[in-house]
């Protein structure tokens, strides 16, 4: 047998000369990569032959879902075409062009411009640099701080980490750098307390405005946000809190951008979750889903107001990257918007399985360790608990959300654990048949964790 065909052999090579992204190698070690082979859909397949429905969209990425032809022959074609060119020194290319186009077809309407980059990290960046940029062309260099939230995530650059609200990045590097502050998180679940969700997200907004005073408005160059926080666990804010923020910001002349990475290109059922919210940003986040994750690409959409003023009054920004407007990852991302166009997809996700997965999503929380279900759009949570009315979580050492993330892959459904809570992405394209599987599993992996934890005697 091939060595290529041997899972065992696999996993040896695999810890003997590969670093994974966010793992403890030591233990990764210790227990063997799983070893994903081929996807078609919503179905992956591992080494072992196991089919496993892709609750997560790869990493919240893969939209249209695996394996579509569409895309890979308009990669290959335009590989054939041309492979590479940049898009520094006064040249482009057709499939840049195009693609900008498009996208200001598909963006809200004060996006007209567009900076490519190779992921949403590059894109935080970039956005960190251009927004200072703006400020200072505006004869206002004190603008220059900017206001995140704790539990966000925005990339592992630098910048993104920087801006992102987790301590446990923070640690490693030295992080964050100057003048990034971080509001509280809009998790109603973990801290609202007696509050409703909707007191609970004024009083979030008020605190995040309150600090933005503390600072001094003439001092922030902006704010970013998540519509709906992703990898901290898919935080869905009070509707009460956003709108006030976005006004708030506006009456203090604040930029704001809103993190599309996840929540862009239909995951909410709206093209970007900045519509689901009302938010109007200045600037917009952008990757995964623009390509569906077939080319690594990620881009920064930039409003008609500052892009005026950087084409106006600025010099060259000093600012890009080699694969900025990839001819492949532009052909991608031509073809996946192409695809959800026609197949009508954001409309699929807001009128026919987003809200035929929600309702049975949210019965979840019928279970006896579930405190809540919730779910907008494609994208959801659920969240374990040891007692439904007091919202009390689990000791960390119990691992229950990794125990479940366990089961779940055991059980034919890819759901990723943030902490004790689980969630899921799965892609656009999914039937309501695919629903009914997700659901049951879920169900299925909720069961097999209530076993474990009342066999541990944590409940
Ligand atoms: N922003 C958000 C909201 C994200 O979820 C992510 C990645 N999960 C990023 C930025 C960073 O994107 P990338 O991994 O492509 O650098």
């Amino acid at each position: 047998m091939s060595i290529l065909n041997n899972t065992r052999e696999l996993q040896r090579i695999d810890a003997a000369h590969h670093l994974h992204p966010f793992t403890n190698t030591r233990e990764l070690n210790g227990r063997g990569a799983r070893i994903i082979t081929s996807a078609k859909g919503v179905y992956l397949n591992d080494a072992d032959g196991n089919r496993i429905l892709d609750g997560m969209s790869g990493l919240w990425c893969v939209n249209v879902g695996h394996g579509r032809k569409e895309i890979v022959s308009a990669v290959a074609n335009q590989m054939e075409q041309l492979t590479f060119y940049n898009t520094f020194f006064n040249t482009t290319h057709p499939p840049v062009i195009e693609l900008s186009r498009l996208l200001s077809e598909v963006t809200p309407p004060q996006f007209n411009y567009f900076h490519f980059t190779g992921s949403g990290s590059d894109s935080n960046d970039t956005i960190f640099r251009m927004a200072r940029y703006y400020w200072e062309l505006e004869g206002k260099p004190e603008k220059s701080i900017f206001i995140s939230r704790r539990g966000a995530y925005h990339g592992s650059t630098v910048v993104a980490a920087s801006f992102g609200g987790f301590n446990s990045m923070h640690k490693q590097g030295g992080l964050p750098i100057d003048g990034i502050y971080h509001a509280p998180s809009p998790d109603w679940w973990s801290n609202g307390g007696d509050l409703s969700p909707e007191e609970f997200g004024r009083k979030v907004a008020a605190q995040t405005l309150a600090l933005i005073d503390g600072i001094g408005a003439h001092r922030i160059a902006a704010m970013i946000g998540e519509p709906i926080m992703g990898a901290g666990g898919v935080i869905i804010p009070p509707k009460t809190y956003w709108p006030i923020i976005a006004q708030g910001l506006k009456e203090r002349d604040i930029l704001f951008i809103s993190d599309e990475v996840i929540c862009g290109f239909g995951r909410t059922g709206q093209w970007f979750g900045c519509e689901f919210m009302g938010t109007e940003p200045d600037f917009m986040t952008m990757a995964k889903g623009i390509t569906s994750g077939y080319v690594p690409m990620g881009a920064v959409a930039v409003s008609d107001r500052v892009a005026k003023v950087l084409i106006e009054k600025g010099d060259e920004f000093t600012h890009g990257y080699t694969y900025s407007g990839h001819p492949a990852a532009c052909a991608a991302s031509i073809a996946t918007i192409g695809i959800m166009r026609s197949e009508k997809l954001v409309e699929h996700v807001r009128e026919d399985v987003g809200p035929y997965l929600k309702e049975k999503w949210l019965t979840l929380a019928d279970h006896p360790m579930v405190g809540e279900a919730v779910m907008e759009g494609l994208i959801g949570a659920f969240q374990f608990t040891s007692n439904k009315s007091a919202r009390a979580g689990f000791p960390e050492a119990a691992k229950i959300g990794f125990t479940a993330r366990e089961h779940s892959f055991q059980n034919g459904l890819v759901m990723r654990a943030v902490g004790d809570r689980m969630v899921i992405a799965p892609p656009l394209t999914l039937t309501r048949a695919e629903a009914d599987d997700l659901v049951e599993k879920a169900a299925r992996v909720t069961d097999l964790t209530y076993a474990y934890a009342k066999k541990q005697g944590l409940m």
